[in-house]
């Protein structure tokens, strides 16, 4: 064989693969009247973002598969005429995009266009929190239809609503893919789409209810729950600690996801809830500070619950933000110079349980962290450590303001995954402070 020939075979060889890798893998898809489900291989992904555009709908979510093949089904509500689908699969950083795929939507057998007058003045548009979405009422009379344009930071839809009789319009809207006590807009528009009036409400929430406790490795042990923040803040004053000088006043500024834009209180809510029930399982007796969005309570009566409990160790949950960084990871905080935290433990005892949470997080989530994932720290700088009477950590669960954990923190999947990690360290804790002896 004469050289002329190899080295160009050579050189195919080499793009090939490179070429297969750098295209976006094909989603198979199955378009029906309301729904569309796609199937997708994509090995060595768990967490991915998949956004679809409808011709009256768009919408994103995390899709997770512990093997890397991605399926599902997405509800298609708006799009009764028919049309095309898109979909897109992304990295969770947004950086890449992994798979994408087009299908014709069939028209609903039952598709009528709307018809008549459809454009009058808009009275009382009032908007009202559901655990599916919102709930919406106003008036218009002499009017056959309008339209509502509905928008969240996770999806968006058009569609035309109908009176009763009496000019008035009433009726549900169900947001699936917005997460619990996100924003929601809602406008009402005329047949011709002019904005006619608009109003927001949030998404509502509701605690589920706490598992059965079981006797297990944690029995005998008290844990109070501490979810940080409120959904909103107020205006506090309060001394740093006993044994210490000085006082902080305002509000305590908390996190916003760059992607979710949810706010930290409502997302180390949903992660409090799921340490709850993994430690009733585990057999520990728990209490919380809030079970809701709105409670408020300052640092000295975050405390005071945990002494109340009879607590033996307290974890407060909160997540980070670094504005103009990608930084990732955990922190957990222990109080270093309060009487309370000097009755407690020593310095090197508290660095030793910190890092026996820090560990047992990292072992639990860490499939995808860097090796210097996590760091104790030791201070007084949290009012709310300072005034814990028992053994206290304020464990940082992620950075909101980087977009993978930003999305990471508000899936199901990855809170219980935190959960489990977090139940590990009280456990190895439980151990190591005598509280339980196996
Ligand atoms: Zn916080």
């Amino acid at each position: 064989m004469r050289f002329g020939k190899l080295i160009p075979m050579l050189l195919l060889l080499l793009l090939l693969p490179c070429c297969h890798a750098c295209s976006d893998a094909g989603i198979e898809m199955t378009a029906g009247e309301c729904a569309v489900s796609y199937s997708v291989d994509l090995p060595d992904h768990d967490f991915l973002l998949l956004s679809f555009t409808a011709p009256n709908e768009t919408g994103k979510k995390v899709i997770y598969a512990p093997d890397g093949l991605f399926e599902g089904e997405i509800a298609l509500r708006y799009s009764q005429a028919g049309g095309k689908v898109k979909l897109t699969i992304n990295t969770l950083d947004g950086k890449r995009q992994l798979a994408s795929g087009t299908a014709a939507l069939p028209a609903a057998s039952d598709y009528q266009e709307a018809k008549g007058k459809a454009s009058g003045k808009v009275t009382d548009l009032r908007l009202e929190e559901t655990l599916g979405g919102v709930r919406y009422t106003f008036s218009c009379a002499g009017t056959d239809y309008l339209l509502l344009k509905v928008r969240s930071r996770q999806e968006t839809a058009l569609f035309p609503v109908y009176p009763r009789e009496d000019g008035q319009y009433s009726g549900e809207i169900e947001m699936p893919l917005t997460y619990a006590r996100t924003m929601i807009t809602v406008q009402v528009l005329s047949g011709k789409q002019t904005v006619l009036t608009e109003a927001q409400a949030r998404k509502g929430y509701e605690a589920p209810p706490a598992a059965e406790r079981q006797e297990g490795r944690l029995s005998g042990v008290t844990v109070c729950i501490d979810p940080g923040h409120s959904e909103n803040g107020r205006m506090v004053n309060e001394p740093l600690g006993p044994g210490l000088q000085g006082s902080t006043s305002g509000t305590a500024g908390m996190a916003q996801g760059k992607e979710t834009q949810r706010k930290e209180s409502i997302v180390v809510l949903e992660i409090s809830m799921a340490l709850r029930d993994e430690l009733l399982r585990q057999g520990a007796d728990v209490v919380m500070t809030r079970e809701t969005q709105e409670q408020f309570l300052t640092n000295q009566e975050r405390c005071q619950v945990a002494a109340d409990g009879g607590a033996d160790i307290m974890l407060r949950l909160h997540a980070d933000t670094r504005a103009g960084s990608t930084k990732q990871g955990f922190s957990v905080y222990a109080p270093l110079h309060s009487d309370y935290a000097k009755a407690v433990a020593d310095p090197p005892a508290y660095r030793a349980m910190g890092e026996m949470l820090i560990d047992a997080l990292k072992t639990r989530v860490g499939y995808a962290l860097e090796d210097k994932y996590g760091l104790v720290t030791l201070s007084d700088q949290f009012v709310g450590n300072n005034w814990a009477q028992m053994t206290c950590f304020l464990v940082e669960l992620g950075f909101m303001s980087t977009p993978r954990e930003d999305y990471l923190l508000s899936h199901p999947v990855y809170q219980q995954r935190l959960a489990e990690g977090l139940a590990q360290g009280v456990y190895e804790i439980a151990q190591y402070r005598g509280w339980i002896t196996e």
